[in-house]
C-alpha cells in the first residue's frame, strides 16, 4: 500500500482511499480492465463508491499518465498501467485483448513525425488469436 501512495504522489495525484483502491486493482500484474470491471473490484473494498467516481478517477489517472486507456475495442475502453510500452491485439472471435511485443518503431526515436511532436504511440492489431485459429482446425 505504501508503494502505491508514493506512485500516486510522484504523478501529482492527491491520495484518497478511493484513488488508492482503484490503483490497487492493477496490483496483481498485467491486466486490461474495463471501467465496469474496475468498479466491481473496487466496490468490494470501498462499498460507497459509484461508477461515476470510478470514471472520474480513471480520467484523472489517464491524464496524469498513471494508466493508459486502450481504445482497441470500440465497445469498451480498457485500462492498464503505463509501466511498459507494448501494442495490443484484439481477437474478433473471442474479443480477448492481448499484449504484443514488437520491435520499437524507428520513427519514435526521432520524437517527431513531419514536424509534429510525438508524445505517445499505440499500435492496434485486429485478427484471430492463436487459440481461436487452432480451435477452428
Ligand atoms: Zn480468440
Ligand atoms: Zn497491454
Amino acid at each position: 500500500m505504501k508503494r502505491s501512495e508514493q506512485i500516486l504522489r510522484q504523478h501529482k495525484v492527491k491520495v484518497t482511499p478511493q484513488r488508492l483502491a482503484v490503483y490497487g486493482v492493477f496490483n496483481n500484474g498485467k491486466c486490461h480492465l474495463s471501467a465496469e470491471e474496475i468498479f466491481q473490484k473496487v466496490k468490494a473494498q470501498v462499498p460507497a463508491i459509484s461508477l461515476g467516481t470510478v470514471y472520474a478517477i480513471l480520467e484523472n489517472f489517464t491524464s496524469k499518465h498513471l494508466l493508459n486507456e486502450i481504445k482497441i475495442d470500440f465497445s469498451r475502453s480498457l485500462y492498464e498501467r503505463t509501466d511498459e510500452d507494448h501494442h495490443h491485439f484484439l481477437c474478433r472471435l473471442c474479443r480477448k485483448v492481448l499484449d504484443v511485443e514488437m520491435p520499437r518503431c524507428p520513427v519514435l526515436d526521432r520524437k517527431s513525425v513531419q514536424g509534429h511532436a510525438i508524445e505517445n504511440f499505440q499500435g492496434y492489431f485486429y485478427g484471430v488469436c492463436k487459440d481461436c485459429s487452432s480451435k477452428k482446425r
